[in-house]
């Protein structure tokens, strides 16, 4: 078996030997009675990071995106989003089950909708109505292949979002690859949003935890469900020490993951039956696999059997994601294998 290209997701990351010096060496106290220094510096510098008042170490993105909706809805209202967001597909139906939320799900390519789309979709306020409360956006997004809204297409939302006196909340579990391939400071990014989430455990290759910014009063709102949902920690220092080293290492290199996905996507794009739906924006590759001729189950056991690993998206399609641990030796090494096993 030849060493394993594991291209199944930016989570794959696994911690090198001097992030785990950091989390051996961190300062720990008691982090759910707000003592642990490492966790307390993490959240301040993230904070400052994002460009706002306050953030809240937490266990996952997902629990990060719940505690925002928890915190800025009440059961009953209605939060706009697109309808392959995150929050809709993939966090169990959290909206529902934990805030009471109806989602009003957008159907945008790209997964760029408009402040058309959002306008449209504002309930008027009536007793018979849901009252819509918050517009959720995901930049980069995951679902739609990574693409990365600009600061216009924010903006324009925001604008709409704020005539109608709706939140945002900004699901940037990836912003740090939409920052580097914007070559736009996160702060600015994340600035007409109340709340943001920032995954530390995809490409930014911490093992566990994200973070949620926002103002002041909205963090302390977002503690009190954190601790609700079972999400307050002990000596949390130890991977908060983690996610600091990758604040401070790891973002800057995103843009080689960004080309290594280029890179991955012009060599696929060669390979008879491959199509590439959507091209790359960021460290994201979606392919179909139709015109091979074999199904996508087949595509993906040829592909393990050749040490590369790869996930299953909807329809015909399957999906590769750059990150930390592949090298452009590896995206190379990658491309001959899946040519050699699809194209024998
Ligand atoms: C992965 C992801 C999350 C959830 O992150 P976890 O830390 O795995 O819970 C949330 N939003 C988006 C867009 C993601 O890609």
């Amino acid at each position: 078996m030849p060493d394993l290209i594991d291209l199944v997701s930016d989570t794959a990351t696994m911690p090198t030997p001097e992030m785990r010096r950091a989390m051996a060496d961190a300062a720990v106290g008691d982090e759910q009675r707000g003592e642990d220094p490492t966790v307390n510096e993490l959240q301040k510098f993230a904070a400052h990071l994002l460009g706002k008042e306050a953030g809240l170490f937490l266990p996952s993105a997902s629990m990060a995106n719940q505690i925002a909706i928890r915190t800025q809805t009440q059961p009953g209202d209605e939060v706009i989003c697109h309808e392959a967001a995150h929050i809709r597909l993939y966090e169990g139906g959290g909206p529902a089950l934990l805030s009471g939320c109806l989602l009003a799900p957008l159907i945008a390519d790209r997964g760029v909708f408009t402040p058309e789309q959002v306008r449209e979709t504002i309930r008027p306020d009536s007793p018979y109505f849901p009252r819509t409360r918050l517009v959720a956006i995901e930049n980069t997004n995951n679902r739609m292949g990574g693409c990365v809204w600009t600061q216009e297409e924010i903006a324009a939302v925001a604008t709409v979002a704020r005539e109608h006196k709706l939140l945002l909340h900004l699901d940037g579990a990836r912003l740090m690859n939409a920052v580097v391939k914007q070559g736009v400071p996160a702060s600015e990014i994340a600035a007409p949003f109340d709340t943001v989430t920032l995954c530390l455990s995809k490409g930014l290759g911490a093992p566990v935890g994200a973070i949620l910014a926002g103002t002041q009063e909205t963090i302390n709102a977002a503690r009190r469900w954190k601790h609700v949902f079972g999400g307050a920690m002990r000596q949390a220092g130890i991977i908060a020490a983690a996610g600091l080293y990758a604040l401070h290492h790891n973002i800057d290199r995103l843009a080689e993951d960004h080309e290594n996905a280029a890179r991955l996507a012009e060599g696929l794009a060669t390979i008879p039956g491959i199509r590439l739906d959507p091209p790359p924006e960021t460290n994201i590759v979606f392919f179909d696999v139709a015109g091979t001729g074999l199904t996508p189950d087949e595509v993906t056991d040829r592909l393990n059997a050749v040490g590369v690993r790869v996930s299953y998206m909807n329809g015909t399609r399957l999906r590769f994601v750059t990150h930390l641990d592949i090298s452009r030796a590896q995206i190379d090494e990658a491309l001959e294998r899946i040519r050699a096993t699809l194209c024998p």
